[in-house]
This record gives C-alpha cells, sequence and structure tokens, in this order.
C-alpha cells in the first residue's frame, strides 16, 4: 500500500533522481505529439541534476529523439523505449537491435492490421511498436490479440501493457534494467535512487528502487510496488518545486557557513 508522499529528500544524502515523462513530469494528452513539460519543471530538473552531480536521468517509452525534443534545451542521460535504449551520462548509447528484417515484416503486419481498426494509431520506435488505442477503445480487444500474436510468432520480443497503449519491445528491457544500468555508473552509483513514475512499465523500476533501499513514488492511481503515492502530476511538480526550493536555502546556508568560516578564520 503506497503511503502520500508528504517527505523531500534528506539534503544530508545523496540521490539519484529517475523521471518517467508522460503522466508522471507532464499531463497526458489525447495525442502524444501534444505533451509538453513546463519550462519551469525543466529548469527545475536542471538545477536538481547539477546540484547531484549529473545524477538525473528520463526513463520513459518514448524513443530518446523524443526524450531530447521535450527536455529541450538540456540534455539528460535518457533511457528510451522502455529501456531498450539508453544514453548514459557520457552520451554513450546502448541500443538493443532488432534483426532489420523482423522490425520491416512486423512493420507490415501491424500497418495492414491497424488500416482495418480506424481510430488506433502504431507508433514505430526501430525495435518497439507501440498500438494506441485512445481514441478508438473500442478496439482494444483487437489490438491486443495482434500485439500477442506477434510476440509469439517472434519470442525475442514481449509486450508491455500501457494506457491505452500496448507495446510490442524486445524481450528482457525493462526499466528496472535501465535503472539499475545506470546505478552501476558513475555519477549515480553509490547514491540513494529516487524514481516517480505513474504507468504499469514503470513497476519494474519501482521494485529496483526498493530493492536498493530507495524512494519508488507512484503517481496517480492503481495497484503499485511504490512505497510512496503522489495523486497526479502537478503534485509531482509541487514536490519538485519543494526539493528545489529545500536546495536552494541548502546552498545559501553553505554560502552563509562558508562566509563565516571564511570570517573567523581572518
Ligand atoms: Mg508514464
Amino acid at each position: 500500500m503506497a503511503e502520500p508522499l508528504t517527505v523531500t529528500p534528506e539534503q544530508s544524502v545523496h540521490y539519484a533522481y529517475f523521471f518517467d515523462l508522460d503522466g508522471t513530469l507532464a499531463e497526458l494528452k489525447p495525442h502524444p505529439d501534444q505533451v509538453v513539460i513546463p519550462p519551469t519543471i525543466l529548469q527545475m530538473l536542471h538545477h536538481l541534476a547539477e546540484r547531484n552531480a549529473g545524477a538525473l536521468a528520463l526513463i520513459s517509452g518514448r524513443s530518446m529523439v523524443e526524450l531530447d525534443a521535450l527536455a529541450h534545451p538540456w540534455r539528460f542521460p535518457l533511457a528510451g523505449v522502455h529501456g531498450a535504449e539508453r544514453r548514459d551520462i557520457n552520451g554513450k548509447m546502448h541500443i538493443v537491435h532488432l534483426p532489420s528484417a523482423i522490425e520491416r515484416d512486423i512493420s507490415v503486419q501491424l500497418h495492414t492490421a491497424l488500416a482495418k481498426l480506424p481510430g488506433t494509431e502504431m507508433e514505430t520506435k526501430g525495435m518497439a511498436f507501440a498500438l494506441h488505442y485512445r481514441q478508438a477503445p473500442e478496439h482494444e480487444a483487437a489490438l491486443q490479440a495482434l500485439a500477442l500474436r506477434i510476440t509469439q510468432t517472434w519470442p525475442q520480443l514481449a509486450l508491455q501493457q500501457g494506457k491505452c497503449v500496448v507495446e510490442i519491445k524486445p524481450k528482457g528491457t525493462n526499466k528496472g534494467e535501465a535503472i539499475a544500468a545506470f546505478m552501476r555508473e558513475a555519477p549515480f552509483a553509490g547514491r540513494v535512487p529516487v524514481f516517480l513514475g505513474d504507468d504499469l512499465t514503470d513497476e519494474t523500476g519501482f521494485r529496483v528502487v526498493n530493492e536498493a533501499g530507495g524512494i519508488s513514488v507512484k503517481v496517480g492511481e492503481g495497484e503499485t510496488q511504490a512505497q510512496w503515492r503522489l495523486a497526479g502530476v502537478p503534485d509531482v511538480w509541487r514536490w519538485l518545486e519543494s526539493v528545489y526550493t529545500a536546495q536552494q536555502e541548502t546552498t545559501m546556508n553553505d554560502r552563509r557557513d562558508g562566509h563565516e568560516s571564511f570570517s573567523r578564520s581572518i
């Protein structure tokens, strides 16, 4: 049972921050292209990253290209496509590839099938495919059956359920693995992970964070393994603001302390 998140991270502990994007840092919209992260929130993320040696990453089902566009002008470490692609703090890419013949075959099959299901949308992410039914909930069962058939045909693929979307992605890739990979590398290693997410795909992340003794936060309603809960995106923004404010105060105090010790030493 997740408790309402009322605390801000302690200033004396070194944290590594991980954020899902859609439904966590930004409100969901009828179409993914309409989603934006408010500039003030991006600014706060940037400061949070700076304050924590760069230990802040976005962990999303979107492609990294889209994540960079949404985080512009900042370039954070990223995990895209539920961890099938990852860019570490040094800009090094870690990408899971599917054989291109398989990618092509699946793409053709899905295009043909979705053409008969008006209102559904397919999003191609290279090694993964998202089948959206937000605009056509009556086709959910058909899309689920279709996605299942694809993963049964190609056992190297797995299903990923989401809000009004079913995705087909490389088996063994998930957000938990992506967070664990970051946690093995500087500047994340040795820090306490904090992860905020709103959807089923975030549960693997919560598990990894819980095992590491970190802070796992579910945004919104629903069963979860997360220990804490925030009601919605505006609560995430308010929480971020309180973390930001607390850090600003610590910075001011540090400066004041530094000044005092300097004064005392002369
Ligand atoms: Mg989400």
